[in-house]
């Protein structure tokens, strides 16, 4: 399928989500994108093998964020797809997991949208999804849950909070991204409002890929488990965890 560019926009700007870590994770459409790109913008968590998909001459700029540290300003990314794209390039928006899930996709695309600049979004295996695939735990099931919600442990800074009485259901399972230092508020708030400490939970650590860990506990001890694992990392609770004990694959 192709899309129809608009005679009004000019360039163009494909966002690409690279998949959780195992390379193979990446979509068939992303696989031909990332071959045709002229310039290739990406971020720390794009695995090298998928960058080594680009053509040999192919510009790689790398705009990488850590935590709490932004390699490159997000108005400066978005300065740079425009840029790139105007000049006529073919240019790849690469990230990490899905674009739209906690992967600021969205404010790039709208920046391009204010540009007239024609872009397409490639979706991408966001992590909740890889991960718990690799880690052997079903993010519903009927026994378990009945519904799964995916949270940043980033809002805090942002000075919002999350409806913790919303999510503390038991037949509910939680994907925290990004959560690793928020783990003590995530256990007192979600015990505050309601949820057994004795449910269980899982850090999904660097899934997918061969160094993938998965530690696993209850909500009481979740903060423990936080201060063994390293980013990037998954905290998931919910009855559905213990099904990595009978249902794990991945070593
Ligand atoms: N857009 C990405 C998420 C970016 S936010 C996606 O859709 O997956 C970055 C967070 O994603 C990390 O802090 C971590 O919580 C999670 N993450 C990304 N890759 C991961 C992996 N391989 N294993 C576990 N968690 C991962």
């Amino acid at each position: 399928m192709t899309t129809t560019p608009n005679p009004l926009t000019r360039g163009f700007v494909s966002l690409v989500g690279a998949g959780p870590g195992d390379p193979d994770l990446l979509t068939v459409k992303g696989y031909r994108v990332i071959q045709a790109a002229d310039v290739v913008v990406y971020d720390r968590l794009v695995s090298t093998e998928i960058l080594a998909l680009a053509k040999p001459n192919a510009e790689l700029i790398y705009v990488g964020k850590k935590l709490d540290f932004h390699c490159v300003p997000q108005d400066q990314i978005n300065q740079i797809l425009v840029d790139k794209a105007l000049a006529g390039k073919k240019v790849i928006r690469l990230k990490g997991g899905d674009s739209f899930i906690f992967g600021r996709g969205g404010e790039e695309l709208e920046t391009l949208a204010e540009n007239n600049i024609n872009f397409e979004v490639v979706p991408g295996i966001t992590a909740a999804a890889g991960a718990t695939a690799y880690a052997g735990i079903p993010l519903t099931h009927r026994d378990h849950a009945q519904s799964v919600q995916f949270i940043t442990g980033h809002v805090q800074k942002d000075g919002r909070e999350i409806e913790w009485s919303a999510l503390a259901q038991s037949n509910n399972t939680l994907v925290f991204y990004m959560g690793l230092k928020q783990s003590g508020h995530i256990t007192t708030q979600l015990i505050e409002h309601g949820l057994d400490a004795n449910t269980p939970c899982a850090i999904i650590e660097n899934g997918t890929r061969r160094e993938q860990r998965v530690f696993q506990g209850e909500l009481h001890t979740l903060p423990q488990m936080a201060n063994e694992a390293q980013s990037p990392a998954l905290i998931v609770v919910g009855s559905v965890t213990q099904l990595h004990n009978k249902l794990k694959w991945f070593e």
